[in-house]
């Protein structure tokens, strides 16, 4: 199952990060998730509930927000949000476009006591 293994890893990734910023405990985290990057938030939550975590992770609360990508069209010219592979332009209906982000996953915010 992908959204295990990136549960594990990022895990991993906040144990370093308690440990670098000399935290005992981090109570929630923010994540980005990007619409275009094919993980399911209910999935990662159920995954995230499942793993192994360490003390400082043990009551962490798992906040989740989709990140549309953001387009400029090659036809028009116009900025636009992208949330699915096939959205097309809202001006032009063109789907010829640079695409930027949107497939990327990143802790956004980190609360810890
Ligand atoms: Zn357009």
């Amino acid at each position: 199952m992908h959204e295990l293994s990136l549960c594990r890893s990022l895990v991993t990734t906040l144990e370093q990060e308690a440990v670098t910023r000399g935290l005992t405990r981090i109570v929630r985290i923010d994540l980005g998730i990007g619409c275009l990057s094919c993980v399911e938030p209910e999935a990662l939550r159920f995954a995230f509930d499942a793993v192994a975590k360490p003390q400082s992770l043990a009551r962490c609360e798992l906040a989740i927000r989709r990140v549309p990508g953001q387009a400029r069209c090659h036809g028009c010219g116009r900025h636009y949000e992208v949330h699915r592979w096939l959205d097309v332009c809202p001006g032009c209906g063109g789907d010829s476009r640079d695409l930027e982000g949107g497939d990327e996953i990143m802790i956004e915010q980190m609360e810890a006591c």
